[in-house]
C-alpha cells in the first residue's frame, strides 16, 4: 500500500503512481496533469471514485478487458428487464465498456519471454 507521503515522492521523483483500480477494470498510472478525475492540485492519489472511462491513465491487462466484457454483458441483462429508457442507459454503458475492453485487445501487446 503507498502511504500519501510516499505517493508524493513517487509523483515528484518520476511524475507517476500506479493505483489498482478493479471497480473501473484498470490500473490506474496516476499522473495529476492528465487525471480525468478531476484530482485537487496538489492531490498525491486519483479521485477513483470518479473514474471517467476515455482517460488516458487507464491501464488494462486482459483481466481487466475480460472484467469488462462481463460487466457489460451483465448490463445488458439488466437492460432487458428495466423500462427503455434506462435500458437504453444501461446498453449504452455497456458498449462503451466493451469498446474499452476491444481497445485493450487490438493494442495488446504479448509480454516478453522470461515475464510470463
Ligand atoms: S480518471 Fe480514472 S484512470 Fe484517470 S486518473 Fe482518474 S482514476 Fe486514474
Amino acid at each position: 500500500m503507498t502511504t500519501p507521503k510516499a505517493a508524493a515522492k513517487f509523483l515528484a521523483r518520476d511524475g507517476l503512481v500506479l493505483f489498482d483500480n478493479p471497480d473501473s477494470f484498470l490500473i490506474c498510472a496516476f499522473k495529476r496533469d492528465t487525471a480525468l478525475c478531476d484530482p485537487d492540485s496538489g492531490a498525491t492519489a486519483p479521485n477513483q471514485f470518479a473514474c471517467q472511462l476515455g482517460c488516458g491513465n487507464a491501464v488494462r491487462t486482459d483481466s481487466h478487458a475480460q472484467a469488462a466484457r462481463e460487466h457489460a454483458d451483465r448490463l445488458d441483462a439488466k437492460a432487458a428487464l428495466v423500462p427503455q429508457p434506462l435500458g437504453d442507459r444501461l446498453r449504452l454503458t455497456a458498449n462503451r465498456f466493451r469498446g474499452l475492453a476491444d481497445a485493450h485487445t487490438v493494442a495488446a501487446h504479448t509480454a516478453p519471454e522470461g515475464l510470463t
